[in-house]
């Protein structure tokens, strides 16, 4: 699938019915648990279940109305609520079991809404979820053509390409990759391009953005959400990485040389003359990162306060060189870029408190005392610090 075909795909009228997740809104748990709670294998917190002929006639009953509704839409989405829990009835149990995966209920649901809605709307494709307990591919069900699967890679590992063997987040996450692109005629991507415990720290993903585009191409993937930021304007590097994403996606066989050449060209661009401190800082980060080793993930494993190596004289000489970069840049615009990824040097400064609390207790109110002062610099900035609350994200 082309890039510009998928963005088309996400207005409401050719990708209808929301995006994600989309179960709760085709079978309303409001709407049916009272009278029905064996729809929900009798909790309103779990998945319902997809073994009862019930809820497939309300589902189906759903999807139709949609499709009825946006009559050019051309891919409809029916996945899993976002919580791991599973119907535990029976039948559900007994279809896993046989399967051996949780996405055997799954696929065997949504193959059987898209058989039944085959010939009256031949050209739409039902996209799912392989997600969390839904990963890995069934052992008997395969995906129907009209039935595309959106394989999610929240658990891997951002600091390590994701074929690299040794890696052992993502080595578990390419055999599914393997598995379902040999049996799938629609495969899609969920991919996570930042740090989602913490939106304004600094996130060394940068070198392996393009090893996992052109992994992903060489498996025969057809289209990719990048899910970043998700609320108010990026700190760090998310625009720069939204603006690789794209090239990327466009392109993601460019050679090394190409993507170091789009790094640098935007660098230049966006912040001006004094660019190359900000090349330097990311060249530093994965340095650092690779050097102590470990894992970088987008969501939990300790990522509020990521510490990447960063010691007080080296950003002492980062916020020197920041300075000079602010004087020479050319325009307002410049300084506001440079002044949003500043936070992230400040980050970076909270981070090594936060890491050596227990070293010297006087960083423990230097701690404080520095998100505090990020706090008013990120905000009338527009920056969030995570996807939750305010209160619980600072
Ligand atoms: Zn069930
Ligand atoms: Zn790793």
């Amino acid at each position: 699938m082309t890039k510009r075909k998928m963005m088309a795909m996400q207005t409401d009228e050719l990708y209808c019915g929301g995006f994600v997740h989309t179960l709760s809104g085709l079978i309303s748990i409001d709407k049916y648990y009272d009278e029905h709670p064996e729809y929900f294998s009798g909790r309103k917190d779990w998945q319902p279940c997809l073994t009862n002929p019930e809820v497939f006639q309300i589902v189906l009953a759903s999807v139709r109305e949609r499709l009825e509704q946006y009559p050019n839409a051309k891919l409809i989405s029916i996945s899993q609520n976002d919580y791991p829990t599973q119907c535990t009835c029976e039948n559900c149990l007994k279809v896993d079991a046989e399967e051996g995966s949780r996405a055997g209920a799954m696929l065997r649901f949504v193959n059987a809404i898209a058989e039944a809605i085959a010939e009256d709307y031949p050209d739409v494709v039902i996209d799912t979820l392989a997600y969390q307990n839904t990963r890995a591919l069934p052992l008997i069900t395969r995906p129907r053509e009209n039935v595309q699967i959106r394989l999610c890679a929240i658990e891997c590992c951002y600091m390590h390409s994701i074929d690299d063997p040794n890696c052992k987040r993502n080595r578990s996450f390419m055999e599914d990759l393997k598995a379902w692109s040999e049996v799938s005629e629609h495969l899609a991507i969920w991919e996570y391009t930042t740090n989602f415990d913490s939106y304004c720290s600094l996130h060394p993903n940068l070198e392996v953005l393009n090893d996992n585009m052109e992994t992903y191409a060489q498996y025969g993937v057809d289209s990719i959400f990048c899910e970043a930021n998700a609320k108010g304007v990026s700190g760090e590097f998310g625009v720069l990485k939204a603006y690789l994403l794209s090239k990327l996606q466009w392109d993601p066989y460019m050679t090394e040389e190409e993507y170091q050449y789009h790094i640098n060209d935007f660098l230049e661009c966006y912040y001006g003359p004094g660019w190359q401190v900000m090349r330097d800082l990311l060249d530093d980060l994965t340095s650092n990162a690779l050097e102590q080793g470990g894992h970088v993930v987008a969501v939990g494993d300790r990522q509020f306060y990521p510490y990447y190596g960063f010691e007080p004289e080296d950003l002492e000489k980062i916020k020197a060189d920041w300075a000079e970069a602010r004087e020479l840049a050319l325009d307002d615009a410049q300084r506001l870029h440079l002044d949003r990824s500043y936070v992230s040097v400040l980050m970076a400064e909270a981070s090594y408190y936060f890491y050596h609390m227990f070293d010297d207790p006087s960083n423990k109110q230097k701690f404080y005392d520095m998100i505090e002062y990020v706090k008013g610099i990120a905000i009338p900035l527009g920056i969030p610090h995570s996807y939750d609350s305010e209160m619980t994200a600072w």
